[in-house]
């Protein structure tokens, strides 16, 4: 839509989408807004739309994925989770444990985060754990632990939803729900998640390609829920330094493609403490809009992912550090406008 067009100029093209049998999605923009349409079997006449009122170009969506697609809105998404702006111009840093293992344990998280120069918070209360012995989260008492730390210290939580049976608990309390690599794929779990009202933060499967990627993000949007940041979290290849291979690559890949907030993980995407700064630091220089970096306050008791931990101080410290190397390239950009 021209960048002036309004609610009824909208509601007139959604009428006529509508009326031919299809759907369609409006997805708002800072300046314009987009009309994503879908459930078309073959190719449309951009001129039935161009005619309308308000509208701007209708452009025929060449990839298979379309809501999630630059062609559907060329303007990057800005995704606010709890009060803080994931995809605009400051770098945003989640940062928490694996697991909520205890009300103290998450409540001097996310005192450490906060202090450390976090905006958000992790936590998962529901973990998807490789063998059934290990531990599997807290559940609804973890959920309340955390909603206990977003009240004390304001920063807004991240956390798993991993079925579709206790999704909506997760709902209730998480400010973004996380699905994790392990059901990138889980197609009524993402169906699930785009019927919330929540962000989602998406993880790219450990084998996934960039196309199986954008596509789960497709079945979220394609519920009515645009509202989606996606995580590269490493790959599975032969490298055994390392317990993934951060594919930082995707993280220009992705945002030439789709107008979708992308961030990086780089605890799950090393799985070693000494390699995550590092890592958050390139992150950042690759042009994340985020980074969501597991930290507990004494990693070695962690009882998950600890090895992949910060401790608060080097939380603070890589915080730091990324946060100079997004200023320098952001005071260089604005240079290099003026
Ligand atoms: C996690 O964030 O703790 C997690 C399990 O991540 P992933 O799904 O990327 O393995
Ligand atoms: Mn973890």
């Amino acid at each position: 839509m021209k960048a002036h067009a309004g609610q009824a100029e909208i509601a007139r093209v959604c009428e006529r989408i509508e009326s031919l049998g299809l759907q369609a999605h409006i997805i708002p923009g800072e300046q314009r807004t987009a009309i994503g349409i879908t459930g078309n079997q073959g190719p449309m006449d951009p001129a039935d739309f161009e005619q309308l009122p308000g509208v701007a170009e209708a452009i025929r969506v060449s990839k298979p994925y379309k809501l999630v697609s630059r062609e559907t809105k060329p303007e990057n998404t800005v995704v606010k989770v709890h009060g803080v702006a994931v995809g605009g111009e400051r770098l945003v840093l989640c940062g928490g444990p694996c697991s909520v293992e205890s009300r103290d344990q998450i409540l001097e998280s996310a005192r450490a985060v906060k202090a450390g120069g976090g905006d958000l918070l992790r936590g998962g209360a529901y973990k998807p754990r490789t063998s059934p012995y290990s531990f599997q989260g807290m559940g609804e008492e973890g959920l309340r632990y955390l909603a206990d730390a977003r009240e004390e210290t304001g920063l807004g939580i991240v956390t798993e939803a991993i079925d579709t049976e206790t999704f909506e608990l997760v709902e209730r309390y998480a400010d973004c729900i996380q699905i994790g690599a392990r059901n990138m794929q889980n197609f009524s779990l993402l169906r699930r998640a785009g019927r919330s009202r929540k962000p989602v933060l998406l993880k790219r499967g450990m084998s996934s390609t960039l196309e199986e990627f954008l596509m789960a993000a497709e079945y979220i949007l394609a519920e009515g829920n645009y509202n989606v940041i996606l995580c590269e979290r490493g790959v599975r290849t032969f490298a055994d330094h390392t317990r993934n291979t951060l594919d930082l690559s995707v993280v220009p890949a992705v945002q030439s493609l789709s107008h979708l907030p992308i961030i990086v993980d780089p605890s799950h995407g090393t799985g070693k403490r000494d390699k995550v700064t590092p890592m958050a630091v390139a992150s950042v220089a690759a042009g994340a809009a985020g980074l969501i970096v597991e930290m507990h306050p004494d990693p070695d008791r962690a009882l998950s992912d600890g090895y992949q931990s910060l401790d608060p101080g080097q939380f603070a410290e890589m915080a730091e550090e990324c946060r100079a190397v997004a200023e320098l390239l952001a005071s260089r950009r604005r240079a290099a406008v003026r």
